[in-house]
């Protein structure tokens, strides 16, 4: 029984059911969420992860939903100049290509391809309520609530965790809660993004925390990027006064083109920002007489590695390989038994730990190349500059525009585009000096 079919439940799912040669298994799924998670998260999937995606068979149908084949991290360290790169190809032994996707598009696609698996039930809506325990605390199953509050108690060989770092499964298990906030990430997404590297993550230091922008989906007019804004525990600012925050704060260290579209990108939003909270979730133990932890549930970092969902594809392969090694096993016993869960937490404390102590590392060395330098040190690009102000008046523009009942509508479509030097100013029908005229 799976209680989470994100994107770690399930890769389980389909592993668990590949294992399963002669069909003689049922894998049980549920999720809260119907569709997909709403919360924004992981799209940057490195090559050891897309390996799993294809042996596991999601490979094709991501790619067919717009999922796009990427070669690696570019590093900037200040907004204009040269960029290291850190090709995947460089990387003797493994595929040269890691995939990037829009999350909801890839837990979509990853929910169709398990529902088509004969042994595999995944129900949509439901939640946990408790594990039923029996002798010596070995969990033996979990009372269900459905959507319409009805509840059921359903007994398995093993429960498996994949609900994620907040991970109810967790709790009930007994386990501490040692999650810390570390911050939070703002996602915004750019139409063919002024990038040097276009099918790359492109990391851009500088700022108050790192920028990345890469690739999430393509489609026949180009590609659509995700761009992350590392923000922090304390938010700054909420509501609208944030994106006031993200242009002055991130514009300035972004590369001018780059800096521009964001900045257009950001004035232009409507309603909240997408936002995730970063976590830190130092690896709790991952197994249990009947009960494993896998993907997050397990353990999580910073995203700034872009690894959580590589440990969770890793957790399904290696329970994948347990389960096949335990395909004959009689039907009067667990398939995955005592034996196979520890040997499968034995190889997930290899790589977890080692995943979290990179993570820290990166974290701390980007935040000191970010957070030291700030505008004090004008390293920030003049363009830059000159496009924060512009886009701060801009939105003070449009901020303008809502408040006063004189603006046209039709001064809207007349705006002109962000490469002009001045703002279009609405409430005076003409340009106006950035950030002053406009600032009521
Ligand atoms: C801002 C951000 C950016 C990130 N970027 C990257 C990246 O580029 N690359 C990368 O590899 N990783 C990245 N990560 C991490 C990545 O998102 C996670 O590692 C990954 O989503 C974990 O998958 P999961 O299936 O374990 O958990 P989740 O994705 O959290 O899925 C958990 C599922 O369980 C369901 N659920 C929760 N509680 C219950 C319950 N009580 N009952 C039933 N169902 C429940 C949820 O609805 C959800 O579908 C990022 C994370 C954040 C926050």
């Amino acid at each position: 029984m799976i209680i989470g079919a994100g994107m770690a439940g399930c890769a389980v799912a389909q592993a668990l059911a590949l294992a399963d040669k002669g069909r003689r298994r049922k894998i049980l799924v549920i999720d809260r969420h119907k569709g997909s998670a709403p919360r924004f998260a992981g799209e940057f999937i490195h090559p050891r992860g897309a390996q799993v995606l294809e042996d596991l068979g999601f490979y094709g149908p991501l790619k067919a939903a717009g999922a796009v084949d990427v070669d690696g991290f570019t590093v900037r360290e200040r907004a204009e100049g040269r960029y290291v790169e850190l090709p995947y190809a460089d990387v003797a032994g493994q595929r040269p290509q890691g995939i990037a996707v829009h999350h909801k598009t890839l837990v979509k696609v990853m929910r169709q391809v398990i529902s088509r698996r004969p042994q595999v039930e995944l129900h949509e809506g439901w939640t946990i309520k408790s594990l039923v325990r029996g002798f010596g605390e070995r969990v033996l199953g979990a009372v269900l609530s459905g959507p319409d509050g009805e509840e059921v108690e359903v007994r398995a060989d093993l429960v498996v965790a994949a609900d994620g770092k907040a991970s109810q499964v967790r709790r009930l298990a007994g386990l501490p809660d040692d999650r810390q906030t570390i911050g939070f990430t703002a996602g915004l997404e750019l139409r063919n993004a002024a990038v040097s590297a276009a099918t790359w993550g492109n990391i851009v230091l500088g700022a108050w925390g790192p920028v990345l922008v890469y690739p999430i989906h393509r489609d026949a007019e180009g590609l659509t990027y995700r761009v992350t804004l590392d923000l922090p525990a304390q938010l700054p600012a909420k509501g609208a006064k944030l994106a006031e925050f993200l242009l002055e704060t991130f514009i300035p260290y972004l590369p001018s083109a780059l800096g521009e579209q964001l900045a257009a990108a950001i004035s232009n939003h409507k309603g909240p920002f997408e936002m995730a909270p970063t976590v830190n979730l130092p690896a709790p133990r991952a197994s249990f007489p009947g009960l494993v932890l896998v993907g997050d549930a397990a353990g999580c970092s910073h995203p700034i590695t872009a690894s959580g969902m590589t440990m969770g594809l890793r957790d399904a392969e290696v329970l994948g390989e347990q389960a096949r090694l335990r395909a004959g096993a009689s039907l009067h016993e667990a398939w995955l038994d005592d034996a196979a869960v520890r040997r499968y937490r034995a190889i997930h404390d290899r790589y977890v730990p080692t995943r979290q102590a990179l993570a820290d590392a990166c974290m701390r060395c980007f935040a000191a190349a970010t957070r030291g330098r700030g505008r004090s040190s004008g390293r920030c690009s003049t363009t830059g500059r000159r496009a924060t102000s512009r886009a701060c008046a801009r939105w003070r523009c449009c901020r303008a525009r809502r408040a006063d009942r004189r603006c046209s509508s039709r001064s809207t479509s007349r705006r002109p585009a962000t490469r002009s030097r001045r703002a279009w100013c609405p409430a005076t029908r003409g340009r106006c000096r950035p950030a002053t005229a406009c600032a009521r």
